[in-house]
């Protein structure tokens, strides 16, 4: 069985560079794209297990992609996780409502990172039985 697949979609390099490197580290393979464009060229490529998507994007932002993604029969399944710099109260509905099943703080946790990582993908798996 191949090693699944995260798409992260993040536009700062510092934090492309250290989410990459922990999610790998935890044994993901990692795609990694920089605006909605890059991202939509990732996912002709290879529809990942999850996308990791920072809501603060060049160009269009990371909320008009996810629902984008979730109007397109060919990417709706694929879960969103939100990566959000400012963890305010009601960033998790802004996100959940775009269709997001959850989010993660930026900048992230080294120490927890991966682990909320794999909780969303077993959560996915869960809800697609
Ligand atoms: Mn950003």
């Amino acid at each position: 069985m191949s090693s699944e697949l995260i798409l992260l979609v993040e536009d700062n390099e510092a934090n492309q560079m250290l989410a990459r490197a922990v999610l790998e580290l935890n044994g993901y393979r990692v795609a990694v794209a920089g605006s909605a464009d890059e991202a939509e060229v990732e996912l002709n490529r290879e529809m990942p297990n999850l996308i990791l998507m920072d809501v603060q994007l060049p160009g269009r932002d990371g909320l008009t992609l996810t629902r984008q993604l979730k109007s397109d029969p060919a990417t709706a399944r694929v879960p969103i996780v939100a990566l959000t710099a400012h963890a305010m109260n009601g960033d998790r509905e802004i996100a959940i409502d775009a269709g997001c099943i959850g989010y993660i703080a930026k900048p992230i946790d080294t120490k927890t990172f991966a682990t909320m990582v794999g909780r969303f993908l077993a959560d996915d798996r869960l809800v697609a039985q």
